[in-house]
C-alpha cells in the first residue's frame, strides 16, 4: 500500500465486540491462556482479550509470574541502553499533546546545524552510549527538506569521540511517515530501526487529537509500515500513546497490526514502545490524559505483551520514573532510554547550563547514564550496549527465526557482556566497575559451556584493548 486508502485489516468493529464480549474473569480459561503463553509461541488476539479481564490480584501475580519467566528465558539479565537525539522540533502537525505542535507560538524552534548535531553525538559518546534514537518533528529546513535527516544520519555516524571505540554503532529514528523512496533513502543510510507509533487506533479520537497538518490523515500514518516494508526496512519499531483512549482497544488494534504485517511480510515488529502521556508545555491533555492509564495498567499490558509477542523487544522511556522502570524490566522490558533530554541540543544545553524551553514534553527520569547503569548492575542486571544484529544483517525475519530458535540467545549473552565490559572499562567508577564485574561474573557461571567460552574470549579482547567485539 502506498497511498493512503482506507486499511482493510484494521477491524474496530470486531474489536468492540470482542472487549463487550469478554467480561467477567474466567479464571479456569485465563490459567490455560497463562500456561499457553509459557510455551513461547506467542497468544492470539482473543487470548490478550481473554488476559485484560484479569483483577483478581492472585490472578495478576500469576500474570506477572509468567511474564518474568518469558523475559528470563529470551532476554536473560539484559538490558539494552539507548539515548534519543532530538535534532529538531519543527513542526507543521496539530498534536495537541505535543509541545512541539505547530500553534504553540512559545516553543522555542530550533533545527541543529551538523556542527550542533556533531556536538551532541560527541556528548553521547563520550558517555558511553552507542545506540541513538534520532527524533524529530514533522517539518524539514526548507531548503535541506528530507536530504537533512540523511545528512544528520551520516553526521552521527561519522563522528568520533575521544576514546576508541567512542561511537555510536546504531541508529534509530522516530520519524514522519514517508514515501516509498524516502524510506529506501532511510535504509540506505543505514538506519537500525525506523519507529512510529500510531498515537491512537481510534479514528474518532485520532481526528480530534490530531487537527491540522499531513498527521490528520489517519489512513497515510496507519500504512506508513507497510511502506517502510516495501521499501526493505524490515526493522519496524511499533506503539502506541497511551491515555488518549482505551488502552484495551489500542493493545488489540495493536496485535491486528502486527498480524497483518506478519501475514504480509513474514515479520511482525523489532520492538515496541510503550510511552504514556506526559505533561508539554501548554497542552491540556497532555496534562489531564482522556483515559489515563494507571501504573497497575502499564505493568499489565507489557506482561501481557511479553506473553503475546515473547520475542519482540520491548521499549520504556525516561518519561517513566525510576520506580517504574526498575518494576516493569522485570515483567519484559527490554530497553530502555538512559540520561535522555528531549530538546534539540539538549545535551550541549545542559553542559553549558542551558534551559529546557524547546522540551517536547516532561521525563520522569532524569538520571544520568552511569547512574542508570550503576543501578542496574547493584540489581545483577547486565547493561548491554550490543548493535552486532544489525551490523551483521540479522534484520527482520531473520532475526526473529534466530530468536525463535533460540539461537540468538548465543550471541546476545556474549555480546551484552562484552559491550558492557568496554562501558565499564572506559566510563565508569571504580564501585561501578565493582558491581559491573560481579553481574558479569554471576552471568558467566549461569550460561552454556559453549557461551560462557566465546565470552571469555570476547572480554579477553576487550581488557586487551580491542573496542567493538562481537560475535
Ligand atoms: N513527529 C513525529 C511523529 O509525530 O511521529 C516523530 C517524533 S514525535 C516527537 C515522537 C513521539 O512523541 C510521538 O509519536 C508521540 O507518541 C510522542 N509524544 C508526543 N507528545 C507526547 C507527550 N506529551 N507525552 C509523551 N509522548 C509524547
Ligand atoms: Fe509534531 Fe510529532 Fe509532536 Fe505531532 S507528535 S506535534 S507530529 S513532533
Amino acid at each position: 500500500m502506498t497511498d493512503s486508502n482506507p486499511v482493510t485489516w484494521l477491524d474496530s468493529e470486531a474489536i468492540e465486540n470482542k472487549l463487550s464480549g469478554t467480561i467477567g474473569e474466567d479464571k479456569t480459561h485465563i490459567r490455560e491462556v497463562l500456561a499457553k503463553g509459557l510455551e513461547m509461541k506467542g497468544l492470539d488476539y482473543s487470548d490478550v482479550a481473554t488476559l485484560m479481564t484479569i483483577q483478581d490480584p492472585e490472578l495478576e501475580q500469576e500474570l506477572y509470574k509468567a511474564a518474568k519467566e518469558i523475559k528470563d528465558r529470551i532476554y536473560g539479565p539484559r538490558v539494552v541502553l539507548f539515548a534519543p537525539m532530538y535534532i529538531s522540533n519543527l513542526c507543521k502537525n496539530e498534536c495537541l499533546y505535543c509541545a512541539f505542535r505547530v500553534s504553540n507560538k512559545a516553543l522555542k524552534r530550533r533545527f541543529l546545524t551538523m556542527e550542533e548535531i556533531a556536538e551532541e553525538t560527541r556528548i553521547l559518546v563520550n558517555q558511553g552510549h552507542k545506540r541513538v534514537l534520532m527524533v524529530a518533528g514533522e517539518a524539514y529546513p526548507p531548503k535541506e527538506g528530507f536530504d537533512y535527516v540523511i545528512k544528520a544520519i551520516e553526521t552521527i555516524y561519522a563522528t568520533k569521540g575521544n576514546k576508541p571505540g567512542a561511537d555510536i554503532r546504531r541508529i534509530n529514528v522516530n520519524l514522519a511517515p514517508e514515501t516509498v523512496e524516502n524510506f529506501k533513502r532511510l535504509k540506505d543510510a543505514e538506519i537500525g530501526t525506523y519507529q512510529l507509533f500510531q498515537e491512537t487506533y481510534d479514528r474518532k479520537v485520532y481526528a480530534q487529537m490530531h487537527t491540522h497538518g499531513k498527521k490528520a490523515d489517519y489512513d497515510w500514518r496507519v500504512s506508513a509500515l507497510d511502506r517502510a516494508m516495501e521499501a526493505g526496512i524490515d526493522d519496524l519499531g511499533m506503539g502506541v500513546l497511551f491515555g488518549l483512549s482505551d488502552w484495551r482497544f489500542e493493545v488489540l488494534s495493536l496485535m491486528q497490526h502486527i498480524a497483518h504485517l506478519e501475514d504480509k511480510y513474514g515479520v511482525g515488529c523489532h520492538t515496541i514502545s510503550m510511552p504514556r502521556l506526559e505533561p508539554a508545555h501548554g497542552s491540556d491533555v497532555a496534562s489531564n490524559p482522556p483515559y489515563i492509564v494507571s501504573d497497575s495498567d502499564l505493568k499489565k499490558i507489557i506482561a501481557i505483551l511479553r506473553l503475546a509477542v515473547p520475542y519482540t523487544g520491548m521499549i520504556i522511556s525516561t518519561r517513566e520514573t525510576p520506580q517504574i522502570r526498575r518494576e516493569t524490566i522485570g515483567l519484559g522490558i527490554s530497553q530502555i532510554s538512559a540520561g535522555s533530554r528531549t530538546n534539540p541540543g539538549g545535551y550541549a544545553a545542559e553542559e553549558n547550563e542551558g534551559t529546557f524551553a524547546e522540551s517536547q514534553f516532561q521525563l520522569g527520569d532524569h538520571r544520568p547514564l552511569n547512574e542508570v547503569v550503576a543501578e542496574l548492575a547493584e540489581m545483577g542486571l547486565i547493561p548491554s550496549f550490543c548493535t552486532a544484529c544489525y551490523r551483521l544483517g540479522r534484520t527482520g525475519d531473520q532475526f526473529m527465526e534466530w530468536a525463535k530458535t533460540g539461537e540468538i540467545h548465543h550471541r546476545c549473552g556474549p555480546n551484552a557482556l562484552s559491550t558492557f565490559k568496554e562501558y565499564l572499562i572506559d566510563y565508569t567508577s571504580e564501585e561501578t566497575q565493582e558491581a559491573g564485574n560481579r553481574a558479569i561474573e554471576k552471568e558467566m557461571s549461569q550460561m552454556e559451556d559453549k557461551d560462557r567460552r566465546v565470552s571469555e574470549n570476547l572480554i579477553r579482547h576487550v581488557k586487551a584493548g580491542k573496542r567493538d567485539c562481537y560475535c
